[in-house]
């Protein structure tokens, strides 16, 4: 049975379908207005498709309708659960972006050292994806503009898409990176991840692992250098494009915590 799985970020839509640990495909798309989402996924659909995993930038309230998505206010009001279940006609299961990225971090694990309890998952995009997954479950945190992408740091004073100013994500997203890099601020970057690694226990016990495409642009440098000198346990995800989506479709297989190594360790080689 094929689980199908899609990260629904503000520039990109990945989409990818796997069976047991054998990934059938990933593909990458421009993320769509609202309308032309349902034509793209039919486009996408698999036969016998088990369940679907949402990874999602957007916040959703109880019913999966988009309640906030600073980067997109185009989809702000879009019934999103309902519209992926219609056209899939499969259960979904669905979380923000940053939780999908941790658990897929974590369910992958750094080799060979032993796997950490508890993971703090940084994925810089458009948008800041932030999350802690502590024993392979993710920690409770706000969503969409209440999430921690949106607290503040200090000495951050950039106005952010959410209307306040010097959050997490006026720093830690790729343009800002970029921009911060430009300028040489490298003190306002060890500003920010200080702030964020101390939202997960303080950094105590926490591996920090950085996804997404900022980490493969100007500001690779910078957070290296700048996580270096915090003295956290620290690395770039192999996978920086995939954590998301795949952490997804980890959601949608909805497997125990032991099993989820075995899936990703399949993954990770990449479709078949
Ligand atoms: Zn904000």
């Amino acid at each position: 049975m094929t689980v199908f799985a899609m990260d629904l970020g503000a520039t990109n839509l990945r989409v990818c379908a796997a069976d047991g640990d054998v990934l059938l495909f990933a593909r990458q798309v421009r993320t769509p207005a609202p309308h032309d989402l349902p034509p793209l996924l039919r486009d996408f659909a698999v036969p016998d498709c088990r369940s679907v995993g949402l990874s999602r930038a957007a916040g959703l309230d109880p019913d999966g309708r988009v309640t906030s998505w600073p980067s997109r206010p185009d989809w702000v009001g879009v019934p999103l659960l309902a519209m992926v279940e219609d056209v899939l006609r499969s259960p979904s299961r669905h979380a923000d972006d940053g939780v999908c990225a941790a658990l897929f971090e974590d369910a992958r694990g750094p080799k060979p050292t032993p796997r950490p309890t508890r993971i703090l998952s940084l994925a810089i995009g458009t948008g800041l994806g932030v999350a802690v997954v502590a024993d392979g479950a993710p920690v409770a945190w706000g969503d969409g503009d209440g999430g921690p992408a949106h607290r503040p740091y200090p000495g951050g004073r950039r106005p952010c898409r959410c209307g306040r100013r010097g959050c997490l994500q006026t720093a830690l997203a790729a343009d800002a990176l970029a921009r911060l890099v430009a300028e040489g601020a490298m003190e306002e970057v060890v500003a920010a991840l200080a702030a964020a690694v101390a939202l997960a226990n303080g950094g105590s016990g926490v591996r920090v692992v950085v996804s997404g495409g900022g980490c493969e642009g100007p500001g690779r440098e910078f957070i290296a250098a700048a996580l270096t000198r915090l003295g956290v346990d620290w690395e770039f995800s192999p996978v920086p494009h995939l954590s998301g989506l795949l952490g997804a479709a980890l959601l949608a297989s909805g497997v125990a915590v032991p099993d989820r190594a075995r899936l990703a360790a399949g993954w990770m080689r990449g479709p078949r």
